[in-house]
Formats: structure tokens, sequence, C-alpha cells
């Protein structure tokens, strides 16, 4: 039985961050995330350029993660992957984790970062869909390249399909959007993209059933239902983006139930503590007033989280986040790193 002083529940932005950070405060740390890779739901996007993280020049995400990833490997925290948290309990002074897996880890502290949950694509409930996964019906775009002059039909009108709309017009031949309501919901600015680009734009439109090509392999073309008319659309690609549906696993032993909000997240008691002393919220999980839902605001859940987490073992322990010239461990490395500089330069 290895006792770690902090547990993070989910290897998304905040997780990774918090490993970071626990590291720095100098606390034995694992994370434990259910994905085969870290990155949480950046992994869903993998190809947008975010602009929007302080510090960084403009970076796909899936460039984002993994300099997340070497971030978080700074301090070498224990990491387990393919590993669902499905039961905190707690006995004596000791947080207890049981997982899927039916392995059992024990902590002095638990980070809950496990943002929406675990997310499953909604699928396309259309006769036959599933067949076609494999090759031109997809939930998510691992690279653009893919889509390059194709025709790619896009279903749904939120943030995600609209972004990925307007992403896709950088290759593809044709972009045609389909929403089954009446006005797109997506950001104004990026539905302003589609518009400028004269991309076909059906509202209150489904696909009604998906004909094969010769060898009945892929999707050969779309059979959409607008206002009790039909359409057939011929498509190279098929992209749907109905949202996702969260399986919530995690659950907590009866006496240390953290207090939820909306029934899911955890409410924020200040500096990112939940109801329940030693179990800590960051990311997209944790509520409080004035939150900030981007990735920015899960590195700051993440050192109040941590902060937090080191003064429950430690009440002796510094109460102010530490910055990197106050850990000695960081002197060597810089070393390493300057000269590695120096000889680039
Ligand atoms: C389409 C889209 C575009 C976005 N674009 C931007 C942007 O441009 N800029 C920006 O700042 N933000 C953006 N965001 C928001 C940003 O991605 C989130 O705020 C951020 O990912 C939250 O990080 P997190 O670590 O809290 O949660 P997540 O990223 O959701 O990570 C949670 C992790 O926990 C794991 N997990 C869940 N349950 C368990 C369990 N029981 N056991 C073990 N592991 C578990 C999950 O598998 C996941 O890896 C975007 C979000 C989406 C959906």
């Amino acid at each position: 039985m290895e006792l770690f002083d902090v547990t993070i529940i989910g290897g998304g932005p905040s997780g990774l961050y918090s490993a970071f950070y626990s590291g720095l405060r100098n606390m034995k740390t694992k994370i434990i995330e259910v994905q085969p890779v870290l990155g949480g739901k950046v992994n869903t996007y993998p190809e947008k350029v975010l602009w929007d993280v302080g510090g960084l020049p403009p970076q796909q995400a899936q460039q984002f993660v993994q300099n997340l990833i070497q971030q978080a490997n700074t301090f070498s925290p224990t990491i387990c992957l393919n590993s669902k948290v499905e039961l905190i309990s707690k006995h004596d002074d000791m947080f207890v984790i049981s997982t899927n897996t039916g392995e059992v880890h024990y902590s002095k502290t638990i980070i809950v970062a496990v943002g929406g949950g675990i997310l499953n694509p909604i699928k396309l409930e259309v006769e036959g869909a599933e067949k076609y996964e494999m090759t031109n019906l997809h939930y998510t775009i691992l690279g653009l390249e893919r889509f390059r002059n194709k025709r790619v039909l896009v279903s749904g009108g939120g943030n995600g399909a609209i972004d990925w709309a307007v992403e896709l017009l950088l290759v593809a031949k044709e972009v045609v959007v389909i929403y089954r309501k009446e006005q797109l919901t997506a950001h104004e600015s990026q539905v302003e993209k589609l518009k400028e680009h004269g991309v076909q734009i059906m509202l209150n439109a489904e696909i009604q059933s998906l004909l094969s090509n010769d060898q009945k392999t892929a999707i050969q073309e779309v059979i959409v239902s607008q206002d009790g008319e039909t359409y057939q659309l011929e498509v190279d690609d098929v992209l749907i983006s109905h949202g996702y549906n969260r399986e919530v696993s995690l659950s907590f032993a009866d006496d240390i139930q953290p207090q939820r909000k909306d029934d899911y997240y955890l409410e924020g008691r200040g500096q990112c503590s939940t109801s329940v002393p030693g179990i800590f919220g960051a990311g997209d999980i944790i509520s409080y007033d004035d939150k900030v839902g981007l990735l920015v605001g899960t590195f700051q859940d993440a050192v109040l989280a941590v902060n937090n987490a080191k003064l429950y073992i430690d009440p002796q322990a510094d109460k102010y986040a530490m910055v990197s010239s106050h850990n000695d461990k960081f002197k060597e490395k810089n070393r390493e790193f300057l000269k590695r500089s120096i000889l680039q330069s």
C-alpha cells in the first residue's frame, strides 16, 4: 500500500497542471485517468488553434496537450491510465480510491479534476450508421488533411459543430451545415465566417437516412428532411457534432458526499475546497461565483486546490502560492535549460 499526498482524478488540463504544481510544492502525486491518453477534452479538438492561453503563441490544441503533459511530468508524478475511478471512501485519515480495474489507491488528499465526466459523442440515430464509422462517418476530426478537397456535411449547430465547419473551410471543397433547430446556437462570429464563405446552412433539417456506395463501405449520399421536403446530398464525408453524453461514474461514500450544484458540479467553498475536508476540485467540475470556464481558469483552480491540499496535510505549510524559483529542484533544471539555450543560440 503506497500512500500519496495528493491523488488527482482526471488527466485533463486542470489535472495536469495540478500535477505540475503539486510537484512544485513537493507533494507525492498521482494522476488517475480513464482514457488511454492524457489531455482531457482538449483531445476532442486537436486541430483547433488556441489563441487565448496567456503567454502562449497561437498553437494547435494537440501541441498544447503535449506541452501540458511535458510540464506535468516535471516532477515525475505516478500516472495511471485506462483506469476509471468509481468510488472514493475514507478510512481513518486516508482516502481510498477504487477503480474499475480492481486496483485501489490510497491518498491523504484528493483533487477532483474530472471536467464534464467521461464524454461519449451522441451517435447518429439512423439505421446502419455505425458501419460507416470506419470510413466516412466521423464524430470528431483527428486531422484536417483527411478532408482536403472533400464535400463535407456537418450535422449540428452548437459551438463544436460550427467551430469544426469553420476549420474545414481551410481544406474542404465544400461544407454544408444542417441543423434541426431554427437558429444556429454557436458564437455569432463563427456563424458569420460560414456566411462570408457562402456555406450552405440548412436549418430545421435532419439526416433521415444514409445511402452507401456500390461496395457498401462508405456513405455516398445523405437524405436530409427539411420542412416536410427531402433532399439528396452527395457527400465525401459526414461529421456529426450533436454533443456528448456524460458518463458520471465517480461516486463518494455516504459519509463524504461533497455538496453538488445542479446534481453534478462540486460546489466550491472558496479556494477550490469542497464541503468535504481533504477533497478539492479544479477545472470544469468545480462551480463558484465568477468562475472562468476556460483553460486559463483551470490553471488558477489547480494552484488553489494544490495549495489547500498542502495546507490540509501540513497546516504549518506556506499559505501562499510558490513560484518556480522557490523550489530548489529547479536550480539544477535551470542550469541544464540555460546550457541548452546557450548551445542552441
Ligand atoms: C469544443 C471545445 C472547444 C474549446 N475551446 C477552448 C478554447 O479555445 N480556449 C479555452 O480556454 N477553452 C476551450 N474549451 C474549454 C476547455 O477545453 C475546458 O475548459 C478544459 O478542457 C477543462 O479542463 P478539465 O481538466 O477541467 O476537464 P476535461 O478537459 O474535461 O478533463 C477531465 C478528464 O477527467 C477524466 N475523467 C472523467 N471522469 C473520470 C473518472 N471517473 N476516472 C478517471 N478519469 C476521469 C476525463 O477522461 C478527462 O480526461 C473548449 C471546450 C470544447 C468542448
